[in-house]
C-alpha cells in the first residue's frame, strides 16, 4: 500500500516537473499576439514594431478590396500575452473616417471600459494612437462595444418566459443562422384596436448601438411597470433585432459574407411594388415578407417603421433621423408634407422625452432623394405613402449631448426607454400641426471640424 502510495507521488512529481518545465519554456519565450479568431473579430494587417508597439490596419469586409473606403471602419481584436509592465501603443492605420474616437477595451469580453481621451491620441496623418498599460496579459479591444449573435441568442434566454414576448425564426439566413422576430404585447387584449410598430436593426452589422437600444426598450416593456403594461395594451411590436446575421459572425461592418449591402436591396417589382424582386438576398426577403404580411393580414396597419442603425460623426453628433420631403412651403405636395410633419412629430417627441440636449436637430427639409434609391423607407413610402410613418434612426458612437463624458451601455438603453414612451406619444395624437419642438433647431456647422461630412445631411452616401 505504502509502496504503491510512493510510486503514485513520485509519478505526479515528475508530471508536475515536466509540466513546470512546458510552462517556464514558454514563459521565457513569450510573444505576444494579436487575433482575430472569435466571433464579429476583424482586423487587417498587422505589423509588429516590437513587442509593444504594433501598426494595425483596419479590414475590407471579407478582405473585399473593391469595397469603398467608408465601408471600413469596424475593428475587434484579441492581444493575448500583452506585457502588463510597459504600455502597449497601437497605431490604428487604414481607416475610413477622419473622426476621433474612443475604442473599448475588455477582459472578459463582458465588462467593456471606453479607453480616456489622454490613452487615445489622432496623429496629422488621421490615425489614431492607443497608447495604454493594461492590468492583465489578455484584453480584447474593439472600434465599439461588441454586441454578437451569441449575446443575443444569450439574451434571448432572459425575456423568452415573459408572457408578452413570443419569439420565432420565419428563416435562416444565406449561411443557415436563425433569424428571429420578436413579437411584443398583451396578447389578451385583441390586436384590433391597436397600432402596430415594425422595427429591424443590424442590417450593417457593425452598427451595435441599436442592439443595446433595443435591450433597453424591450426590458422596459416586458417590465411589468404599469406605463409598460398600459403600452403592451395599446400597441403590438414587431421587432428584427439582427438581420445580417452572417455579417455580424463574420466580423463585418456593412455587409453579408458576399458583400451585400443589404440597405440598399430593398428592390421592389415596378409592377407590382409591394413584392420585391426574387433576386433579393434572403436577409432582405425575411423582413420585407414579414412587413408585407402585416400589411395584408386583415389587422390593424403598421403606423410606424422604425429602421434602427449608426453613424460614424464627430465626437459631438447626436442620435439623429433622415426625415423625408419637407413643408408645402418649400413646394412639397400636401401628401409628402403630411409625411414630413409625421417624421419631425416623431423626432420632437422622442427629443422630448429623452432631452433636448441629446438628439440632433431636425434640417429644414429631408427631400425627395431616397424616392431614387432601394432603401426599407422607399418601399414603405412607395406602397402606403404617408399611411406610414417609415424612418431611419441613426444613433452615435460619442459623446452625444454630454460635455465630456462618451457614451455607454446604459445611455444605449435609456435611450430605448424613451423611444418606447416616445412611440406611444406619437400613436395617441395626429400630426396636422407640428408639435412643438424644444431641442436646438440648427446646428452652426461652421463649429464642425467636418462639416462636409456631417452625417445628418449625407443619408444616401451613408446608406449606399
Ligand atoms: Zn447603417
Amino acid at each position: 500500500m505504502k509502496r504503491k502510495f510512493l510510486e503514485k507521488a513520485t509519478f505526479v512529481l515528475i508530471l508536475s516537473l515536466l509540466f513546470v518545465g512546458c510552462v517556464k519554456k514558454e514563459s521565457t519565450n513569450v510573444e505576444t499576439t494579436i487575433l482575430e479568431n472569435f466571433e464579429s473579430g476583424s482586423i487587417g494587417l498587422v505589423n509588429k514594431i516590437s513587442n509593444v508597439e504594433w501598426e494595425i490596419h483596419l479590414a475590407d469586409d471579407n478582405d473585399n478590396a473593391s469595397l469603398p473606403d467608408r465601408w471600413r471602419n469596424w475593428w475587434y481584436i484579441k492581444l493575448e500575452n500583452a506585457s502588463t509592465q510597459d504600455p502597449i501603443m497601437l497605431t490604428l492605420k487604414n481607416r475610413g473616417w477622419p473622426y476621433y474616437y474612443l475604442p473599448v477595451y475588455s477582459y472578459n469580453q463582458v465588462d467593456w471600459i471606453r479607453f480616456t481621451e489622454e490613452e487615445v491620441l489622432q496623429n496629422a496623418n488621421k490615425e489614431l494612437i492607443i497608447n495604454k498599460k493594461f492590468d492583465r496579459k489578455d484584453v480584447w479591444i474593439a472600434r465599439f462595444y461588441p454586441y454578437t449573435y451569441t449575446n443575443l441568442k444569450n439574451y434571448i434566454t432572459t425575456i423568452e418566459n415573459s408572457p408578452y414576448i413570443t419569439i420565432q425564426t420565419p428563416g435562416v439566413s444565406q449561411q443557415g443562422k436563425p433569424i428571429y422576430v420578436f413579437k411584443i404585447t398583451d396578447s389578451s387584449i385583441p390586436v384590433t384596436n391597436k397600432k402596430r410598430v415594425f422595427i429591424h436593426a443590424r442590417t450593417h452589422p457593425a452598427e451595435t448601438s441599436p442592439s443595446f437600444l433595443l435591450e433597453g426598450f424591450i426590458n422596459f416593456l416586458l417590465s411589468g411597470n404599469s406605463k409598460a403594461t398600459q403600452i403592451l395594451s395599446e400597441i403590438e411590436f414587431h421587432i428584427f433585432p439582427m438581420q445580417n446575421v452572417d455579417g455580424v459572425i463574420a466580423g463585418n461592418y456593412r455587409s453579408t459574407p458576399l458583400s451585400e449591402n443589404l440597405e440598399v436591396l430593398w428592390d421592389y417589382n415596378t409592377v407590382n411594388p409591394i413584392d420585391l424582386n426574387s433576386t433579393v438576398p434572403v436577409e432582405v426577403a425575411l423582413v420585407h415578407n414579414y412587413a408585407k404580411s402585416l400589411m395584408t393580414n386583415g389587422g390593424p396597419p403598421v403606423s410606424i417603421a422604425l429602421n434602427l442603425h449608426a453613424s460614424n460623426s464627430e465626437p459631438t453628433i447626436r442620435p439623429f433621423f433622415f426625415p423625408h420631403f419637407g413643408p408645402e412651403s418649400l413646394g412639397y405636395s400636401k401628401t409628402e408634407a403630411s409625411l414630413w410633419k409625421k417624421h419631425v412629430g416623431f423626432i420632437s417627441l422622442l427629443t422630448n422625452r429623452f432631452g433636448s440636449d441629446k438628439i440632433e436637430p431636425i434640417p429644414q427639409q429631408g427631400g425627395r432623394g431616397f424616392t431614387n434609391h432601394k432603401f426599407p423607407e422607399t418601399w414603405w413610402w412607395t406602397n402606403f405613402q404617408n399611411n406610414v410613418m417609415a424612418i431611419t434612426m441613426e444613433m452615435t458612437y460619442g459623446k452625444w449631448g454630454y460635455t465630456s463624458k462618451w457614451v455607454d451601455i446604459n445611455d444605449m438603453k435609456d435611450l430605448g426607454i424613451s423611444l418606447a414612451l416616445s412611440i406611444q406619444d406619437y400613436s395617441n395624437r395626429t400630426f396636422d400641426r407640428l408639435p412643438q419642438f424644444i431641442g436646438p433647431r440648427n446646428r452652426d456647422l461652421n463649429l464642425l471640424r467636418y462639416p462636409l461630412l456631417y452625417p445628418p445631411l449625407a443619408e444616401y452616401e451613408l446608406k449606399n
